[in-house]
C-alpha cells in the first residue's frame, strides 16, 4: 500500500475506534477530539493525514514543531512535550494549545509572552498521577493552589488537565486511573466555578477506549495513526536526548 493510503486507512481505523468507544460510553462524538501526534514524522505524512479533514496535530520537540508549523500554518498545533523555561516564547507565539504545563513558572511565562493580537493560549496542566520520578507534572494535591495562581493570568486560558499514566494492561486498571483524573477535574470545577475547565487530555494508542469511557475530550494518538516511531540511527541523536524530562 502507498504511504498516503496507509495513513488514510489508519485514520479510518482510529476514528472507528473512537466512534465505537463513544457509542459504548454513551458519549457525544463531538465531545471527543482526535489529536494526531506527528512527532518524528515528516511533513508529507501530515499533509496526507490532513486530507481527511484532520486539523489538530500534536508535537513534542520544539524545533521540529516550528519547522512543521511554518510549512503548514493552516493546521491547529498543540504542544505536548516537556517545556524548558527558556523556550516558552516560541511556544507562546506559535501554538494554539499547550497540554504539558508542568510548573507555575511555565504558565506565567506563556502568559507574558503570548502575543496580544492572538487569542488566549489554551493550556492544560500535566498531572503526574503515578508520582513517577522520571515524569514531570503536578501531583494532585498541588493542583488547586496552582489553578488559583493561573486563573488571573492574561493571554492564557486554563482549560483542564492532561495525563500520561504508566502503562497498564487491563482495561479496568486503565479506566480507574483515568477516572481519578476525571475526579480531579470535577473537584477543580466545583472549586473554581467561574473557570472554563472543560478539557481532559488522556488516552493514547493503547488506551484510548479506557480514556473515552472516563471522559477524555482529547485523545492523543501517534503510533496507531503514523506507525511506530524511529528513534534509531539519524533520528536518535536529534530526539532520544530530548525525551528526558526538561530542565
Ligand atoms: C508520543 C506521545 C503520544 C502518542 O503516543 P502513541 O502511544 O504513539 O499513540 C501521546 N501523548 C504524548 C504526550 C506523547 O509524547
Amino acid at each position: 500500500m502507498e504511504r498516503s493510503e496507509q495513513l488514510l486507512h489508519n485514520w479510518h481505523d482510529v476514528t472507528q475506534r473512537i466512534h465505537n468507544a463513544c457509542l459504548q460510553a454513551q458519549r457525544d462524538l463531538n465531545d471527543v477530539n482526535l489529536l494526531a501526534v506527528s512527532k518524528t514524522k515528516p511533513v508529507t505524512d501530515i499533509i496526507a493525514l490532513a486530507q481527511t479533514g484532520q486539523v489538530h496535530f500534536g508535537e513534542n520537540y520544539l524545533q521540529e514543531a516550528l519547522d512543521k508549523i511554518s510549512a503548514l500554518p493552516e493546521l491547529v498545533w498543540h504542544f505536548i512535550g516537556p517545556i524548558q523555561s527558556n523556550k516558552t516564547r516560541p511556544v507562546a507565539e506559535h501554538f494554539t494549545w499547550v497540554h504539558s504545563v508542568d510548573r507555575l513558572k511555565i504558565a506565567q511565562r506563556l502568559s507574558e509572552q503570548r502575543p496580544a493580537h492572538l487569542a488566549p493560549l489554551n493550556i492544560l496542566l500535566a498531572v503526574n498521577i503515578d508520582r513517577e520520578e522520571s515524569k514531570s507534572g503536578f501531583f494532585p494535591e498541588q493542583l488547586a493552589a496552582t489553578v488559583a495562581e493561573i486563573l488571573p493570568l492574561p493571554n492564557i486560558q486554563l482549560r483542564g488537565l492532561m495525563t500520561i499514566p504508566q502503562a497498564r494492561e487491563q482495561l479496568s486498571e486503565q479506566r480507574s486511573v483515568f477516572a481519578e483524573i476525571h475526579q480531579l477535574l470535577s473537584d477543580l470545577q466545583q472549586q473554581f466555578p467561574q473557570a472554563q475547565l472543560d478539557q481532559l487530555s488522556m488516552g493514547m494508542s493503547s488506551d484510548l477506549e479506557a480514556a473515552i469511557f472516563e471522559g477524555a475530550t482529547w485523545v492523543r494518538i501517534g503510533t496507531d495513526l503514523f506507525g511506530a516511531r524511529d528513534y534509531t540511527a539519524k533520528n536518535s541523536l536529534k530526539l532520544a536526548s530530548k525525551i528526558q524530562k526538561a530542565d
